[in-house]
């Protein structure tokens, strides 16, 4: 079966500060991968260069065995046009640290806009499609509500139904409750155990070990720009190989 998602080589640098160099990993339909490692490890790096948000400097990324931000003309690869990459991105969700929805609109907006804006949807089709998900993420009594009126945590969860509005094929998480109260962290990792229960593909940059433990197919440890170890949860964190992550899971363990 083809991956999901599979990334060859990749390599990414910022002038002459090589902050990838040579990742290669395989992500399939249906599984939970998640990332952790030291601040600095390239993880949010990775996880933007899987959608393209920065253009690789080595390797490459496929979507279904498509190259991500270019497209093959001839026997070359060229980047893709800004509409192409569009249309692909928005085949894999994006969830931040910081919840970036739009300040000057409710949850129900903020879900809604994408799905009519970009995607054409009847107004009417996209407003019954974003109730369905923030009833999902716990929401539902909260849609008229704006960003401000609600807490980081109910702002997270309206993040992940708006990114789910336009039905990727995976999501991405970076650190999506780093920016919260220790209180809420647990409401957005239930939502995300739920999405990951119903079948969801995932990539989840995290420092939450329990969640790593508990709901990873796929662990992979990061450090210094290129993976150090990699495997189930059982064998990352209970018989680590390599010192870097012995020192890093003593840390945060
Ligand atoms: P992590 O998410 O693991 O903390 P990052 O991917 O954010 O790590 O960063 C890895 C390294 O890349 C850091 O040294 C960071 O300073 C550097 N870096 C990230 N983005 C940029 C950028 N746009 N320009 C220059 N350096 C960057
Ligand atoms: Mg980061």
């Amino acid at each position: 079966m083809m991956p999901l998602l599979k990334v060859e080589q990749l390599r990414k640098a910022f002038g002459s500060h090589e902050v990838l160099r040579g990742i290669d990993m395989q992500v399939n339909r249906g599984d939970v991968t998640c990332i952790v490692g030291p601040s600095g490890s390239g993880k949010s790096t990775l996880l933007r260069c899987l959608n393209h948000l920065e253009k690789p400097t080595g390797g490459a990324v496929f979507l279904m065995g498509e190259p991500v931000g270019l497209r093959w003309k001839g026997a070359r690869l060229h980047e893709m046009s800004f509409n192409e990459l569009a249309r692909q991105r928005q085949r894999m969700g994006m969830v931040f640290q910081g919840f970036h929805l739009f300040p000057h609109k409710t949850a129900l907006e903020n879900v809604i806009e994408a799905p009519i804006v970009v995607k054409g949807i009847a107004r009417a089709q996209a407003v019954d499609e974003a109730m369905a998900l923030l009833d999902k993420v716990g929401m539902k009594d909260r849609a008229h509500y704006y960003p401000a009126q609600l807490s980081g945590g109910q702002q997270q969860r309206t993040a992940i139904a708006r990114s789910l509005a336009m039905k990727p094929d995976l999501m991405l998480f970076d650190e999506p409750t780093s920016a919260l109260d220790p209180e809420l962290v647990g409401e957005v990792l239930a939502t995300m155990r739920q999405l990951a229960q119903e079948g969801m593909t995932m990539v989840v940059v995290t420092h939450e070990m329990g969640f790593a433990r508990d709901v990873a197919d796929h662990l992979i440890f990061m450090d210094g720009g290129v993976i150090v170890e990699e495997g189930t949860p059982a064998e990352v964190l209970k018989a680590p190989r390599h010192d870097r992550t012995r020192a890093f899971l003593s840390r945060v363990l």
